[in-house]
């Protein structure tokens, strides 16, 4: 029997998070191998995870009746040695960067507070804000789906605790220019959350501004260009004070230990984090050429392609049947219904991509 009465009233008017699809599910529902298929709908690294971290798992495998350090301790000092940044300002995070996002929900939100979601963009935002009660103001994106400052600053009030700018930004592989992020954080009295999550693919960070602004929160994730999307782990870089308060409702123990350990290991293998990089980079690049839609610049590992006047549902279903697992962004609230998400995938799966987007063009004539 449902009891809805029981369930906070905000959460029924919530919309579930809609994960990239799984590679089981496409293989069972379209009759294929699950060995063939390609995923390149969740942005994971197709390099796979660094083979340090994969030994370092292993070696940690033994020890998994201890609790970890509380504070993953350890993992934040290769975290402060990889950004520059002192521990002060590092807070360690897990389930992924989504808990990070969750405790910081908890830490800031009072029923009644206004957060600005600039869109489209990664939608976990507004469900962990929602859920401790926030209110959401949507901003709707300017030309070329780039976010548009202005807009941004008129739907900051006095109720604003958080703004959500995500660098490059999930799903249009946009970044901020420095000075508006600045500008951003000079008009609004409240909190501005910058998601980096896929920082090391682009050609600029902004992890120094955390040591100059009292109200700039910057999230990372070991999930992309790391290659560890399976252990759930990411960090948070933030102002001093902002740190004490946070570790003080922070779950504890929340990053386990063998994820403690690859991530360590994972943050000194510069081959497998350089390999991945320009990986990423030169596939970009490629798809970008190549692909016979319009493709929109892209500093992440991802490209978003415009398939007007087709729908993104057509095509989307069409590489499926294909054995591709790519993103139709009309889950992404403000997308439309004509774009794509695709992962930058090895050389030989992105000629699959380009070949089957070919292959699409004549739905057109149809
Ligand atoms: C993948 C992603 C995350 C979540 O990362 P996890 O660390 O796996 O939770 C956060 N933000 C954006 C924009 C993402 O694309």
């Amino acid at each position: 029997m449902s009891r809805p009465e029981l369930i906070k009233e905000v959460v029924n008017s919530i919309e579930e998070y809609v994960p990239g699809r799984s590679i089981d599910e496409i293989a069972s529902r379209y009759g294929l191998d699950p060995s063939g298929v390609i995923k390149l709908g969740s942005n994971e690294n197709v390099l796979g995870p660094s083979p340090m971290a994969v030994e370092a798992m292993l070696s940690a495998s033994s020890r998994v009746n201890i609790y970890p350090s509380a504070d993953a301790s350890e993992l934040v000092e290769a975290i402060s040695a990889y950004t520059g940044l002192p521990v002060a300002n590092i807070c360690a995070s897990g389930p992924g960067m989504d808990g990070l996002l969750d405790n910081l929900m908890r830490l800031l939100i009072s029923p009644g507070d206004e957060v600005v979601l600039p869109t489209p963009t990664f939608s976990y935002y507004e469900i962990a804000a929602r859920a401790n009660g926030a209110k959401a103001v949507h901003v709707l994106p300017g030309e070329e789906l780039v976010f548009d400052v202005s807009a941004i600053k008129d739907a900051i009030s006095e109720n604003t605790k958080v703004v959500f700018l995500c660098s490059p930004n999930n799903p249009t592989g946009k970044v901020l220019d420095e000075a508006d992020v600045r500008d951003i954080l000079e008009f609004t009295k409240g909190i501005v959350f910058v998601d980096e999550a896929y920082v090391e693919f682009a050609d600029r960070n902004l992890s120094h501004l955390v040591t100059e602004y009292d109200n700039i929160i910057i999230g990372r994730t070991f999930s992309k260009a790391f290659g560890l999307a399976g252990l759930r782990m990411g960090y948070g870089l933030m102002p001093a004070w902002l740190k004490l308060q946070y570790m003080k409702i922070a779950t504890p123990f929340n990053v386990s230990f063998p994820a403690v350990v690859a991530g360590i290991a994972a943050l000194s293998d510069k081959v497998h984090l350089k390999k991945s990089i320009s990986s990423a980079r030169e596939g970009r690049k490629y798809l970008t050429d190549m692909i016979p839609f319009k493709v929109h610049d892209s500093q992440a590992n991802f490209v978003l392609v415009d398939v007007a006047p087709l729908l993104a549902r057509d095509v989307a279903e069409y590489f499926l049947r294909k054995g591709i697992i790519i993103r139709d962004c009309r889950s992404f609230k403000n997308a439309g219904d004509s774009l794509l998400r695709v992962t930058v995938g090895t050389q030989q799966q992105n000629e699959k991509v380009v070949a089957i987007f070919e292959e699409a063009k004549s739905f057109r004539s149809q």
